[in-house]
Parts: structure tokens; C-alpha cells; sequence
């Protein structure tokens, strides 16, 4: 006679470690993205002044500004960093950096100049985990940065 479950397939508890497993890393993935503070602004959910937007972007003044402009320019989908953006963020990434240059002549400040950075990670003084440009204008920076 041949016992229940003596054949090759894994018993019961081994799916169910498996499904639980993937179940804690999809709540905390979506825990991280509901939590984040640009992903509420681009919903709505917390108030910022917007200098821009259309379906792929958002550009809203930061809140301590570094510079008398300092914009932020933020995909509407979430992204961590730089870090974790890979080729399917290559046309977002363009977007946000042509949307840059494109508010820099709009405000008029693009012949001046004007400063793009994307903070990456804790060395790069990264504090919001929503990937974003900084755009600063309106007096002169110097190089290396801080
Ligand atoms: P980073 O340090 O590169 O991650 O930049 C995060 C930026 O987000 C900082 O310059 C903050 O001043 C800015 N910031 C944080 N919270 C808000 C907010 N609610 N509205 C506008 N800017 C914000
Ligand atoms: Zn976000």
C-alpha cells in the first residue's frame, strides 16, 4: 500500500512557509511605498507647492530650500534611489532631468544657471527614499559640494 504524501512532492508546511513568506515581503514592500512622503504628495494626501506636473512627473518647491529656487522634480511612480532604478526607469529618469532644464527656462534662470542633483543612498545625503531631482537656482555653487 502507498502511504498519503510519500511521493516526491514537498509536504503541506513547505508551501505554507513559502506563501507566508511571500505575503510578509509583499506587505512590507507596499508598507515602505504607502509610508513615503512624495508618494502622499503626488497623491495628494500632503499639501506642497506644485511648479509642475504632467502624467510621468511632479516638480513642487522643497520644502527647506538650499537656494532661493530649489525645486524637486519627482516620478510619479515610486523608485527608492537611483540606486534601484534599472532600464525600466530609463525614459522616467530623461523625463525628469529634460523637465529640469525645461522649468529652468521657463522661471528664466537658465542662462545664469543652475544646479541638478540626485542625492543617492547615505553617502549621497539622501533622506527621502522617493527617488528625486533637486533643481537649485539663484546664486552661484561651488565645486566639490559638501
Ligand atoms: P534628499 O536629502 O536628497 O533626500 O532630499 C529630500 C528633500 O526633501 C529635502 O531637501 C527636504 O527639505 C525635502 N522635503 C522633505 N519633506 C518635504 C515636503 N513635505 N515638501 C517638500 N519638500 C520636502
Ligand atoms: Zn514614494
Amino acid at each position: 500500500m502507498v502511504a498519503a504524501n510519500s511521493g516526491s512532492s514537498p509536504p503541506f508546511t513547505f508551501y505554507f512557509l513559502l506563501f507566508t513568506f511571500y505575503f510578509l515581503l509583499y506587505s512590507c514592500l507596499n508598507m515602505k511605498v504607502a509610508d513615503c512622503i512624495f508618494c502622499k504628495i503626488t497623491a495628494g494626501e500632503i499639501p506642497a507647492t506644485r511648479v509642475f506636473e504632467d502624467d510621468v512627473c511632479l516638480a513642487f518647491n522643497d520644502l527647506s530650500p538650499q537656494a532661493p529656487t530649489h525645486i524637486l522634480i519627482i516620478p510619479r511612480d515610486h523608485v527608492d534611489s537611483l540606486d534601484t532604478a534599472d532600464g525600466g526607469n530609463k525614459e522616467s529618469l530623461g523625463h525628469l532631468l529634460l523637465t529640469a532644464a525645461e522649468i529652468a527656462r521657463e522661471k528664466g534662470f537658465a542662462d545664469d544657471g543652475y544646479r541638478v542633483v540626485i542625492n543617492t543612498n547615505a553617502d549621497g545625503g539622501q533622506t527621502v527614499f522617493h527617488l528625486h531631482v533637486h533643481l537649485l537656482a539663484g546664486r552661484p555653487f561651488v565645486f566639490p559640494p559638501g
